[in-house]
């Protein structure tokens, strides 16, 4: 088996940009984009605040834009899931299921996923009335009457972009104070179709079969009454995808993980992080950008130290 100079895991704003530098700097890099390529972009409609596009561009076709500019310097695509990681030694070893790839540099840019509510009924009203993508599910509830949970941008994101189908939309977050910026609670209280209740949580989602109310829950009262809906669109955050990575990076309390001061280098020399993975506070696909491509030039330093001093190869530090 060929080992590579450099894996990179994850197609998103990250991984694609990554690829970009490292295959124009002759890496060759290999990117396991993921079976569902392209990141949170591709469940976004208008992306108005990445520069150079002052009439926005679609997140899907931004994505694809990603792609075919790193295509175009050499980077090679597996679309499909990473299933296991070995970063004990050189080379390091990426499995999709049984196929192995090996490489002396990795880029970890899984990216981060929806969170949910953690109702057991969940589960079992997905695709029925409860989604936590607009823009995926949006069109299925024209005139209908919807419910969206959370304070942050998405909530108001989701809920400014639900009606254009919805007759009503609720915004329900658990306390009175928003973390939305001021702009994205502007528009969506300006949004006659948008009601907010505030101080409240989704206690449990009722329905045969699909949805049809949920049971809100006062947080400083207690008290509990329903609420009828067609539909509910979680917006409450996200996860970092670090799953098979967590017992061999050093990482956070919420699983994201941790990136030297300055720098994209993990725990292990020549594995480097990059995005959302790495990032709670900024998340954006500017800033992903940004450090796919800080990750691609701290592999490309790391690869030439290991090809200067083959001696201290495995000790070499960005
Ligand atoms: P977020 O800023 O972390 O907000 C999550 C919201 O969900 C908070 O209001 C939080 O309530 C609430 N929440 C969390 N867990 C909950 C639970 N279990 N039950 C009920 N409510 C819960 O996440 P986000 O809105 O996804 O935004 C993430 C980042 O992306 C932010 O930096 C945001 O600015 C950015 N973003 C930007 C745009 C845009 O500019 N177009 C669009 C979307 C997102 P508390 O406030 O009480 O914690």
């Amino acid at each position: 088996m060929n080992t590579r100079e450099l894996i990179i895991i994850g197609g998103g704003p990250a991984g694609y940009t990554a690829a970009l530098y490292a295959a124009r700097a002759n890496l060759q890099p290999l990117v396991i984009e993921g079976f569902n390529w392209g990141g949170q972009l591709m469940v976004t409609t208008d992306v108005e605040n990445y520069p150079g596009y002052p009439d926005g561009i679609l997140g899907p076709e931004m994505m694809a834009e990603f792609r075919r500019q790193a295509e175009r310097f050499g980077a090679e695509f597996v679309t499909d899931d990473v299933t296991r990681v070995d970063f004990s030694e050189q080379p390091f070893r990426v499995w999709v299921e049984n196929e192995e790839h090996t490489a002396r540099a990795v880029i970890v840019a899984t990216g981060a996923t929806a969170r949910w509510l953690g109702l057991p009924c969940e589960q079992q009203f997905q695709g029925r009335g409860l989604s936590a993508c607009a823009t995926c599910d949006g069109a299925f509830f024209k005139e209908k009457e919807l419910v969206v949970v959370g304070g942050g941008d998405s909530a108001m994101e989701e809920a400014n972009f639900l009606t254009r189908y919805a007759s009503k939309v609720t915004v329900v977050h658990r306390r009175d104070e928003f973390r939305a910026s001021q702009i994205m609670l502007d528009r969506a209280r300006a949004n006659p179709k948008i009601a907010f209740i505030t101080n409240a949580v989704v206690e449990d989602i009722l329905g045969e079969g699909k949805v049809e109310a949920v049971r809100l829950r006062d947080t400083q009262t207690g008290e509990t009454w329903e609420l009828k809906t067609d539909g509910i669109f979680v917006a409450i955050g996200h996860d970092p995808t670090t799953k098979l990575f967590v017992d061999q990076l050093d990482h956070d309390q919420q699983g994201y993980l941790v990136t030297k001061p300055g720098s994209t280098a993990t725990n292990v020399p020549g594995v480097f992080a990059a995005g959302d993975v790495q990032d709670h506070v900024y998340r954006q696909a500017v800033t992903a950008a940004g450090s796919g491509c800080m990750a691609a030039l701290d592999a490309e330093r790391y690869l030439a130290a290991l090809e200067g001093h083959p001696g201290t190869a495995l000790t070499a530090e960005v």
